[in-house]
């Protein structure tokens, strides 16, 4: 477990959110603050609303109510004069471009290569230099043990390998929280730990991470808080220690007899 992280501003900060679909109520009035450098996990049943979080973090989601703050803006809002106006997509996409998410499909362009996807974001969206570009995407490669595999095409890759390009590819944005939507749900269970470690040596330095996960031995490991969705809401936020090792609410401790059996 890691040791737990104090700074003085929250890096997201999540208000009463609510979200729906039509008349389901998916998000019920979620809180909660996330310090910079923190890993948070995000534990629960199927529908608990824990994906359709995340989405909204990153803004792929528009919240009904409540607010968002990532770096202390709010995310698709701006004040004018005494109102707030929905934010243009152009600066929607500014925003986004400093939140990294890592899907459970990986979501490679099949028709380009590695490099090419991981380059493609930092030239189109933030006007970095083609050969800076590359020489990031080769550094990132190498970090998520790929530097061979530049000029592959990602059905050339097994799941594993095309989920740590989607890692590389998230990082190249260099953004400040990396978002983590099931990532390894979709692999084969002997793919699932070279991802996870991964994503473990981005805990290690220092990286601001929320992670979807079902991965129980992960959040204990790795995770500095945890929190347990049920119904659209958090019922029950804490240390691994706390909401994996000794839960309060009988839902979590049911929650977690039925995964861990
Ligand atoms: P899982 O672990 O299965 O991914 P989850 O906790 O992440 O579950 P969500 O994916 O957030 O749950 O889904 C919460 C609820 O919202 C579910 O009932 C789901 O069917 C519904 N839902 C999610 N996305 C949409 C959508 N785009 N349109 C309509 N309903 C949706």
């Amino acid at each position: 477990m890691r040791a737990p992280v104090e700074t003085s501003e929250p890096i997201i900060q999540a208000r009463n959110v609510h979200k729906s679909y039509g008349p389901i109520q998916v998000l019920k009035g979620v809180d909660l603050d996330i310090e910079r450098g923190e890993v948070v996990c995000l534990i629960g049943a199927s529908g608990a609303g824990k994906t359709t979080f995340l989405r909204c973090i990153n803004h792929l989601e528009k919240i009904d109510s409540g607010a968002l703050f990532v770096g202390g803006e709010l995310l698709g809002y701006k004040h004018e004069k005494r109102f707030l106006r929905e934010m243009r997509d152009k600066e929607v996409c500014r925003q986004r471009a400093e939140i990294g998410m890592v899907f459970q499909h990986f979501n490679l362009f099949p028709h380009m290569t590695v490099l090419q996807n991981i380059i493609e974001a930092p030239i189109r969206v933030k006007s970095v230099k083609p050969e800076k570009a590359r020489s990031l995407a080769m550094e990132l490669l190498d970090r998520v043990g790929l530097a061979d595999k530049a000029q592959s095409y990602p059905p050339q890759l097994s799941g594993g390998q095309q989920q740590r390009v989607a890692i590389a590819r998230a990082l190249a944005m260099n953004p400040r929280v990396m978002l983590f939507d099931e990532p390894t749900s979709a692999l084969d269970p002997e793919l699932v730990g070279e991802v996870l470690s991964v994503m473990r040596d981005l805990a290690a330095a220092g990286m601001t991470m929320v992670v979807v996960t079902h991965e129980i031995g992960f959040a204990r490991e790795v995770a500095n808080r945890v929190a347990f969705f049920d119904g659209g809401e958090i019922r029950e936020l804490g240390t691994p220690a706390e909401v994996i090792g000794n839960p309060k609410s009988p839902r979590t401790r049911e929650f977690l007899r039925r995964v861990l059996e």
